[in-house]
């Protein structure tokens, strides 16, 4: 019985080293120490041996068990922990690695020069104002002095896209929208950013392209006002040594009219390529309201007067940035566009 014992033991011993899985080691268990396992039915013959024989084997058999439970106990663990292991060498992150590029998006040129023109004159007591794409005939040319058969139309080939109404040609029609709104509230001090649509496609030209409208009406607005808030909008815009020049010009919606040239930002006045040697560039235009026009918004001219302006965003930020062809704003090539991060 007690060889049979020792037996035992060898082969377990062995069974138990063998394993190499937590489901095989769990069938040597049922073969040793289940309830028709080896250990169990070998104890189940004692009460065939002499009396005086019992305990001792009795005795070595609880040891047995024992040391087998204890065998399997640490089979088990040494077993989990290779898994364990095996699963984080398959599985674990390697934190130093490099982490995958994050793309970070930039606003777009145009956007952000609109953005700059606006926190200007915001700072300067102006609100922002918007109106229609699609603008009657009524808004974009009469109500601005500019009567149906006034030549002044021509300089402004249009698109129609219906019997008196088109893609409206710049934002001064908002200067009436916003006229018509207020009258006869006093001030009037707004900007209107927007696109507007023209006949025309070249370097400098391109159909669609943004302007920025401003106007001021008040009792008692000069010219003066109009140039001093100019002059401060080209230092903000371009720089604090910036000098300014108004040229008369012809606008049908101002009287008088000026065109508003900055000092070159490349030669600062001397002459170069980009100034075609004058010194000179040209931003805007504007001048002061003509009465027709603040008639048409609900002013009386005998009481108030105003001026407006009117810039080309693209013209600004091609300026601001050296950009020579206005048409690579919008063809969207990412190489030209993160130029500008
Ligand atoms: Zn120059």
């Amino acid at each position: 019985m007690l060889d049979r014992l020792a037996r035992l033991e060898q082969e377990a011993r062995e069974a138990v080293a063998s394993v190499s899985g937590l489901q095989e080691l769990a069938n040597v268990r049922v073969r040793y120490l289940g309830k028709k396992g080896e250990l169990t039915t070998l104890l189940r013959g004692m009460g065939q041996l002499p009396p005086e024989q019992r305990p001792l084997v009795g005795q070595k058999a609880n040891a047995l068990r024992s040391t087998l439970e204890e065998l399997l106990r640490q089979r088990e663990a040494a077993l989990k922990k290779a898994a364990a292991e095996e699963k984080w060498e398959r599985e674990r992150i390697d934190i130093t690695l490099p982490g995958y590029p994050f793309a970070a998006g930039q606003v777009h040129p145009l956007t952000a020069i609109l953005e700059e023109i606006k926190a200007i004159f915001i700072g300067l007591g102006f609100q922002v104002a918007t109106g229609p794409e699609i603008e009657s005939d009524y808004y974009n040319f009469e109500a601005l002095n500019m009567p149906p058969d006034h030549p002044a139309r021509d300089m402004q080939d249009s698109f129609y896209v219906a019997p008196q109404y088109l893609l409206r040609t710049h934002t001064s029609p908002v200067q009436i929208r916003t006229m018509e709104l207020q009258a006869p509230r006093l001030p009037v001090r707004i900007i209107a950013p927007g696109k507007v649509y023209r006949r025309d496609d070249d370097a400098t030209h391109s159909p669609m392209f943004s302007q920025v409208e401003g106007l001021a009406v008040d009792r008692g607005i000069t010219f003066a006002d109009l140039k001093g808030t100019l002059l401060l909008f080209a230092r903000e815009m371009f720089g604090p040594k910036q000098r300014i020049r108004l040229r008369p010009s012809f606008f049908p919606f101002t009287e008088p009219s000026a065109e508003v040239d900055i000092s070159c930002i490349i030669c600062d006045g001397e002459g170069c390529r980009v100034c075609g040697q004058t010194g000179w560039l040209e931003i805007l235009g504007a001048g002061m309201v003509h009465p027709q026009v603040l008639r048409a918004g609900g002013y009386d001219p005998q009481d108030v007067t105003g001026f407006a302006f009117g810039m080309g965003v693209e013209r600004i930020a091609m300026l601001k940035y050296g950009v020579e062809d206005l048409r690579l704003f919008f063809t969207n090539d990412l190489r030209f566009l993160k130029q500008f991060r």
